[in-house]
């Protein structure tokens, strides 16, 4: 693991959650989870649910009703409950880290104010860099609508099983409040009833949104008055760093927790599920792919003035790295490198850039997120209005800013996100199962965007004439 120094970043190294005890790397314990609970699950389903299979005889009592209750017992209050405390883990912390996060981001970015137009091309490319990638993933999404693939019946239980009160929260999620009001609750009242209701859904504004422009404003104004706010940004590093080692520990639970959530699913639900998300992966995927090998290289071509494939051929241990540890923060050092070595960017900008966009500026993982609150809306059955999928796309932009350079950093925005739009957030259990080999690829677009995005301050900051 490299120091923060070598880093050159004020955050911190992420906890190791990469290679758990034992020597198996955390991704692959993963993988083996999610298959055996997968494999379990849909075995169960086969054996106790499909009528011609040997048990269900038992299933039925002497009139032939279904009395087949021992599956769903099991599921509901063994596995799944186990795979709960792995997420309630994450969810305790959701609060203290997303604020910590957010508002050291806005401190390091309001930083760049001093650093004139290296700042200003940094934060203008960042919001458009993101801002594209989200807009990509929202409209592939409400375009091949891989939630609506599920077939009726099995969108309801799903809906049932992971919401208590599924009617309630959809139709709240339904009452759009006009976008006047929209707007203005997004600056709180009262922060601290906004956090308190933020994750139950019973905040009288915006809730998250609203915790967020909190944390948004009170990084600008820590970054205002500088030396007098270091103290403060002392104890939010602080805050920041125990969430993450909660998150680390969480994460440890992963292939147990996935394998349990995977089963309790499967079991009830069947294969059918799989396909379902199989959609869901091909949505996810083509939208990297578009970013990375289209808005990336013309991203280049006209903005930073660079040979796509000569950035790639210079940026790919970069990649290789983020693809290997799901985490832009541990692959930042490998970043610094290739950005002097073989990109030949100019280390001034090139690590300025780099450090604050490794948090900063996460495409893929914008991308990500709004991608995986429409699937989960519409598996569902909440239809967003224009104003909700305006607010899941602002709030996904800047969950790219808030979240957390590590593996995993992004679920608790998801579920902040889907809070606010009404959808449960448990439901993100639905695709835990195959973060995982999201989370490496979307690593490698954020870490790709942030060697484009240093690639292009250094053309605009001061114009090479090769
Ligand atoms: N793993 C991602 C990163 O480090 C963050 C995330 O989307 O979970 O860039």
């Amino acid at each position: 693991m490299v120091s923060d120094d070598a880093k050159g970043s004020p955050r911190p190294s992420p906890p190791d959650s990469r290679r758990a005890q034992g020597g198996l790397a955390l991704h692959w314990k993963i993988v083996i989870g999610l298959v055996l609970g997968a494999a379990l699950g849909t075995a169960c389903h086969v054996y106790f649910r499909v009528p011609e299979a040997p048990g269900w005889e038992d299933a039925r009592d002497a009139d032939g009703n279904r009395v087949d209750d021992r599956l769903d017992w099991v599921a509901a209050n063994v596995a799944d409950p186990l795979g709960r405390i792995f997420l309630r883990l994450i969810l305790m912390v959701v609060l203290p880290l997303v604020f910590s996060a957010l508002a050291l981001a806005v401190v390091e970015l309001g930083d760049l104010r001093h650093l004139g137009r290296v700042g200003g091309w940094t934060l203008a490319f960042t919001v458009l860099l993101s801002l594209i990638a989200v807009v990509i993933g929202v409209t592939l999404v409400n375009t091949i609508r891989p939630g609506y693939r599920l077939a009726e019946e099995k969108r309801e239980a799903l809906s049932a099983q992971y919401s208590k009160g599924a009617e309630e929260t959809i139709q709240k999620a339904r009452q759009a409040k006009p976008l006047k009001d929209t707007l203005l609750d997004i600056i709180p009242e009262n922060p601290l009833q906004e956090m308190v209701g933020a994750l139950d859904g019973t905040s009288k504004g915006n809730g998250m949104l609203a915790v967020m422009f909190f944390a948004l404003a009170f990084g600008l104004a820590m970054a205002a008055i500088g030396e007098k706010a270091a103290a403060l940004t002392g104890v939010l590093q602080g805050l920041f760093d125990v969430a993450m080692a909660i998150i680390g520990f969480a994460m440890r639970l992963a292939p147990f927790g996935v394998a349990c959530l995977i089963f309790a699913m499967t079991a009830r639900l069947g294969g059918e599920l799989l396909t379902t998300l199989a959609w869901f992966l091909g949505v996810t995927v083509a939208g990297f792919a578009l970013q990375l090998f289209v808005v990336y290289p013309l991203f280049l071509l006209v903005v930073a003035r660079r040979n796509p494939l000569e950035f790639f051929r210079g940026a790919s241990d970069a990649m290789l790295m983020a693809f290997g540890t799901s985490s832009s923060n541990a692959t930042l050092p490998t970043a610094l490198r290739v950005a002097e070595e073989d990109l030949k960017l100019p280390p001034a900008v090139s690590r300025f850039v780099l450090t604050v966009g490794a948090t900063g500026n996460q495409n893929g993982t914008g991308l990500y997120e709004g991608v995986v609150v429409l699937f989960l809306a519409q598996v569902f059955g909440v239809d967003l209005t224009v104003t909700q999928q305006v607010i899941v796309v602002l709030m996904a932009v800047l969950g790219g800013v808030g979240t957390a350079g590590v593996p995993g950093g992004s679920i608790p925005m998801i579920v902040i996100i889907l809070q606010a739009i009404g959808v449960p957030g448990e439901s993100i259990a639905i695709i835990l199962g195959i973060d995982r080999i999201l989370d490496m690829c979307r690593t490698v677009l954020n870490v790709t965007g942030d060697l484009a995005l240093a690639a292009s301050v250094a053309r605009w900051e001061k114009p090479v004439t090769e």
